[in-house]
């Protein structure tokens, strides 16, 4: 092969490889991605510090129905624009669903037209892990419960001010709880 065609073949490829692996498939840019995950303490590097909740996989599908048990103990997702959330404007609390820890409040709330509910922030950092999740050819941050280690959802960094995060999660996974109106005396 001459020189004059090897050279372009090489440049080609080396620029291919950049951008591959700058902007994967889900067509974040690697770098702005993590870029407002500042809690690195929420990445989960110790499975030990999750699962408090010891129930086997027989306990867990007595207890759930078999929507919330494919999607909190199997990592399923719902079809969006299906899920009981994905439009509730109603003020409240929502909490996992397996193990009833409060997650995210509608103030943090958003429409992101997504079709699973969508929140800015959780309710405390405490309450959630992140793990990095590879699988389908994306690289994501899953959302689990940290007291019972069930999955949630996933979280991408395009959400709006002032987290810029987007919390992306399953109806199935969430209990909401309507905020009790104050009566005035
Ligand atoms: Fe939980």
């Amino acid at each position: 092969m001459k020189p004059k065609i090897i050279l372009p073949i090489i440049l080609f490829t080396m620029i291919f490889f950049v951008l591959y692996f700058a902007y994967p498939l889900n067509g974040i840019p690697a770098a702005s991605r993590t870029n407002h995950f500042t809690s690195d303490s929420l990445i989960n590097k110790d499975e030990s510090t999750m699962k408090t909740m010891n129930l086997t996989e027989e306990e867990w599908k007595q207890r759930l129905t078999p929507e919330q048990y494919s999607v909190l103990r199997e990592k399923g997702t719902e079809r969006p624009f299906t899920g009981l959330y994905w439009d509730n404007h109603e003020q409240g609390t929502y909490k996992c669903a397996a193990c009833g820890s409060e997650l995210f409040s509608s103030d943090t709330k958003f429409d992101s037209g997504c079709g699973w509910p969508s929140f800015y922030d959780v309710s405390s950092s405490s309450a959630i892990e992140l793990k990095k999740d590879s699988s389908f050819g994306m690289i994501r941050f899953e959302v689990i419960c940290k007291k019972c280690g069930s999955h949630l959802g996933h979280v991408f960094d395009d959400g709006p001010q002032p987290t810029h995060l987007r919390y992306c999660i399953n109806s199935a996974s969430l209990d909401f709880k309507k905020e009790e109106k104050k009566h005035n005396p």
